[in-house]
């Protein structure tokens, strides 16, 4: 069997100051852990040839499919606050890019897949957990309707690396939009390079705001457009309690994708101030805190278009400022019409926000299942009766209550039937999430040994969230307080 990716690649062809030449390392003995079948087909791969050896090889970088024109980008970030001028890709090797079937231009990455001239002291390798967690976590992701990068492929190395002990190790295939971020900009910027940030800001424009090349001020309507689409993106994370955990500059996507899975986690009862991730000491990325930091890393991107802008500098920092003023009212009507519909409310009133967020300060206060709560509203929103099962979520059930009969009034002068409120409501309340303490069932169950079937089930139950799966409704608990994972890792 021969080859048959399509790669039309665009990136390989910018200036060699955007990129280092790499191939990936080759590794011992391949083993495909899983494909994803659909999103193979759909980026017009055949997956039964990928599932072949041949297939399994080039998915763990043992073999370079012909037209592949491998590469690690270069890039730089904000981590944790502090600028490291360059970071790049220090694991990750750019295969290429395809055009999928709905003609969006899409990377073809290989992460873990050995070490370039970015990776510093790290070994350019992935352990297996991680894998498997960014792969499960970013299909849920999509299944939740949430922009992100996708998992195409996992596969064993049948090498091990050293992390505190010696770990499996793994390669996971990763698709994106782009993989350029806020940190690729910074790159550029940072080296005083403002033909960089012009052919990269041209570059992105085309591929990902090709509607925007021809506008009065495309520099300025790029901004814009990215403070919009991570708006709409933290929105979207907050309303299914997800908490990213390394909203670095260099993990902030121009495309406005979720990128970089590392300690991130879903919230189980709803805190606002929850933070997972074991090297977030200060909480500087907890779940309340991610608009704020969007908006500080989308100003470190408007601080890099700054000389596209205008030659007089203060100029320049009035227009940015200006734009960089839309975040808060771009975030605020993407999550409020979240959380109306997460209500099901289909008209909008003055008092709605403040009903939102009643409710989720009672949830605060009686350690309510964020998940359930909004999933077993749906069933109170046809029968009040079925409120018995929120109220069930709360430490003081009184607490629902109070707030439930302000709803009920509420929903109660709209004319929409309760079935179609009920229908409206499920359809944006998922009954399955990635709980933290199933995540790492799979990871312990793979890790410790070799067995995979938990990892296929939890897919499985993932990829269908707002349908209930009676024979696996387990998938939708909480923990019991001795299952709760309280700490997350990056593992890298
Ligand atoms: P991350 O925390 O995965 O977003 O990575 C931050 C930076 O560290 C990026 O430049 C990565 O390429 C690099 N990096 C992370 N893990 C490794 C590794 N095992 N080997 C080499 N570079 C790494
Ligand atoms: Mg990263």
């Amino acid at each position: 069997m021969t080859v048959h990716f399509p790669f039309q690649n665009t990136y390989a062809a910018l200036p060699a100051s955007f990129f280092a030449r790499v191939a990936p390392t080759p590794v011992a003995s391949p083993r495909l852990i899983k494909l994803n079948r659909p999103l193979a087909k759909h980026l017009g791969l055949d997956p039964d040839w990928l599932e072949s050896p041949e297939g399994a090889e080039i998915l763990a970088g043992k073999r370079v499919p012909d037209g592949a024109e491998p590469i690690a980008m270069a890039y730089a970030g904000h981590q944790f606050g502090h600028f490291v001028p360059q970071l790049g890709d220090g694991r990750a090797i750019l295969l290429g890019e395809v055009i999928d079937a709905d003609g969006v231009r899409r990377d073809i990455q290989l992460k873990g897949s050995g070490p370039t001239p970015f990776s510093r002291r790290g070994d350019g390798r992935a352990a297996l957990g991680p894998v498997l967690r960014e792969y499960i976590v970013s299909e849920a992701m999509a299944a939740l309707g949430i922009p992100t990068t996708r998992s195409l492929a996992a596969v064993m190395t049948g090498e091990s690396v050293l992390r505190e002990t010696p770990l499996p190790g793994a390669v996971l295939t990763r698709v994106a939009s782009s993989h350029i971020r806020v940190g690729t900009f910074q790159y550029f910027a940072a080296r005083g390079d403002t033909e960089g940030v012009r052919r990269l800001a041209d570059h992105v424009i085309g591929r990902h705001y090709p509607q925007l090349a021809n506008v009065d001020r495309p520099y300025h309507a790029l901004l814009e457009a990215v403070i919009g689409r991570q708006a709409e993106l933290v929105a979207r994370w907050l309303l299914v309690g997800f908490i990213h955990g390394v909203m670095n500059t260099d993990n902030t996507s121009i495309s406005g994708e979720t990128i970089d899975y590392g300690p991130c986690a879903f919230m189980d009862h709803y805190d606002p101030a929850t933070v997972f991730s074991s090297i977030d000491e200060q909480g500087r990325y907890a779940y309340a805190n991610q608009p704020r930091i969007a908006l500080w890393n989308l100003t470190r991107l408007a601080e890099c278009l700054l000389p596209l802008f205008s030659d007089d500098q203060e100029k320049a920092i009035s227009e940015a400022q200006s734009a960089l003023s839309d975040f808060a009212e771009r975030f605020s009507s993407a999550y409020q019409a979240g959380l109306r519909s997460k209500l099901g409310l289909f008209t909008v009133r003055d008092g709605d926000p403040a009903l939102a967020q009643d409710l989720l300060d009672a949830m605060a206060k009686n350690q309510a299942d964020f998940t359930l709560t909004f999933r077993r509203l749906s069933d109170a929103a046809l029968d009040p009766a079925d409120g018995r099962g929120v109220r069930q979520l709360f430490a003081d059930p009184t607490g629902y209550d109070e707030w439930a009969a302000r709803w009920r009034q509420r929903i109660g002068d709209e004319p929409q039937d309760p079935a179609a409120r009920r229908a409206a409501m499920r359809a944006v309340n998922p009954a399955f999430i990635p709980r933290n303490h199933r995540v790492e069932a799979v990871i312990e169950a793979a890790v410790n040994r070799d067995d995979f079937a938990l990892f296929e089930e939890l897919l499985a139950v993932l990829s269908k969230p707002y349908e209930d799966q009676p024979a696996l409704s387990g998938y939708g608990d909480p923990p019991e307080p001795h299952q709760r994972v309280l700490q997350t890792f990056c593992g890298t």
